[in-house]
Parts: C-alpha cells; sequence; structure tokens
C-alpha cells in the first residue's frame, strides 16, 4: 500500500503556499490545512473581544483553549468556522493578518494550536501549509517545502488578491504590511519562520504554480517510494 505521508509546505507570506498546497492535495487526494487560518481566526476573536496581543499576555491563552476552530474542505476550498461561525472570508483582511502573526508570537497560544495542527495531521495524508510545519509540527514529515519569492513579487500577489475582492489597498502599503509580518515571524523567539535543514527551496518567483505542484507531487512520489523500501 502506498503510504500517506505529511508534505509541510512553509515559507513567508504571500509565497504561494496556500495555492500551491491546495493543489498538491487535490493531485495526491491528501487532505489540506492552512495553519495560518487557525491564527487568522483566533485573532478574530481576540479583536472582537478587545484582547491585547501583548507577547505574555495569559487572557489569549484561555481564549485559545476556550475556542473551537474548525477547517472544512468545501468542494476545493476551505471554509473555517469559529465556534461554528463562518468566518472564511471575514479573516482575511490586512488588519486580522496583522493581529495573527502578533498573536503568533504567545508560546501558549502557539502550543494550543500545534497541538490542533499535529491531531489533524498525525495519521498522514496531509499538507499542511504554515510558518514552522517543517521544523516545528511535523520535525519527521516526509517531505518538507520552504517556498519563497522576492518581496516584489509577493507584494504584488497579495495586492492583486485585494484588488479582486474589490479592496482598495494601496501597493507600497501592501508591501510594507507584509515585510512587516515577514519581520515579526522571522524575529520571535517561539517557533521563528525558518527554513528546516532538511526542506527543499523553491522560489517561486519565476515559476508557474503548475509547475511547482507537479514538482512537489514528483518529490513526494519518490519519498513515498523510498518509505516502502526502507
Ligand atoms: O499564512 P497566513 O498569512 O494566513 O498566516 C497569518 C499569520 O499567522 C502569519 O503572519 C504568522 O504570523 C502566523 N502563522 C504562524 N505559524 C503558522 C501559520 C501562521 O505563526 N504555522
Amino acid at each position: 500500500m502506498t503510504p500517506k505521508l505529511i508534505i509541510a509546505i512553509d515559507g513567508p507570506v504571500g509565497s504561494g503556499k496556500s495555492t500551491l498546497a491546495r493543489r498538491v492535495a487535490e493531485l495526491m487526494g491528501y487532505v489540506y490545512v492552512d495553519t495560518g487560518a487557525m491564527y487568522r481566526a483566533l485573532a478574530l476573536k481576540a479583536l472582537r473581544h478587545g484582547i491585547s496581543f501583548e507577547e505574555a499576555d495569559d487572557a489569549l491563552v484561555v481564549l485559545a483553549e476556550k475556542t473551537s476552530i474548525d477547517l472544512r474542505a468545501d468542494d476545493g476550498t476551505q471554509r473555517v468556522l469559529l465556534d461554528r461561525e463562518d468566518v472564511t472570508a471575514a479573516i482575511r483582511t490586512p488588519e486580522v493578518a496583522q493581529a495573527a502573526s502578533k498573536i503568533a508570537v504567545n508560546a501558549g497560544v502557539r502550543h494550543v494550536l500545534v497541538a490542533e495542527q499535529r491531531r489533524a495531521g498525525v495519521r498522514g495524508g496531509v499538507v499542511m501549509e504554515g510558518r514552522d510545519i517543517g521544523s516545528v509540527v511535523f520535525p519527521d514529515a516526509q517531505l518538507k517545502i520552504f517556498l519563497t519569492a522576492s518581496p516584489e513579487t509577493r507584494a504584488e500577489r497579495r495586492w492583486r488578491e485585494h484588488q479582486q475582492k474589490g479592496d482598495a489597498i494601496d501597493r507600497q502599503k501592501t508591501l510594507e504590511e507584509i515585510l512587516e509580518r515577514d519581520r515579526r515571524d522571522k524575529e520571535r523567539t517561539n517557533s521563528p519562520l525558518v527554513r528546516a535543514a532538511d526542506a527543499v527551496v523553491v522560489d517561486s518567483t519565476a515559476m508557474e504554480p503548475e509547475e511547482i505542484a507537479r514538482l512537489v507531487v514528483l518529490l513526494a512520489k519518490e519519498g513515498a517510494a523510498r518509505t516502502t523500501t526502507n
């Protein structure tokens, strides 16, 4: 029987992780898990409750412990349920993105969400994307991809996504916003954004999404064959 792998995809904002992870999951018949959506959903709840984002704020940990975040596959898209409320669209704003990167600094919050992520992926057959999947959540994942692209390309992609949704956002502001989140993600003490030593680095600046997805599927099949023969 073909083993069901854990495929970890990490990288900075706008590197194309979601598009890649979704497509690889589709091609492999795997489950897609967007861990950023979990940080975003919790951030939305914290914003609504007026809870501060201070690094050691225990209120955030208590909030994380009593919050249910459900990721549902729905016809090729992922729906995000926060305490049963559909917040799929509500979590995709620059304000929630910034708030998510602030609560993601909190070690207690990470502890709660990482436990959830491990439960979701432990049986394999999963493509999980985030910042610390290959380094912390599943350090034994059979395939790790570190996806990157130039800051300008990443900002352009994010800006276009907002344009398509009809959000009027300045190009320069989008670049500043992603650079600020990158800095926070890389500089935090707990589970910073790093390339795991055994991750394959893929630069998506000049590659088509489909080309990258097929490359990852090839690597996954090679990994599965190796797992079977070992
Ligand atoms: O991936 P996305 O941009 O939706 O993630 C929102 C924020 O959540 C990131 O900027 C990052 O701070 C945080 N995050 C994280 N670890 C993950 C996934 C997301 O710290 N595994």
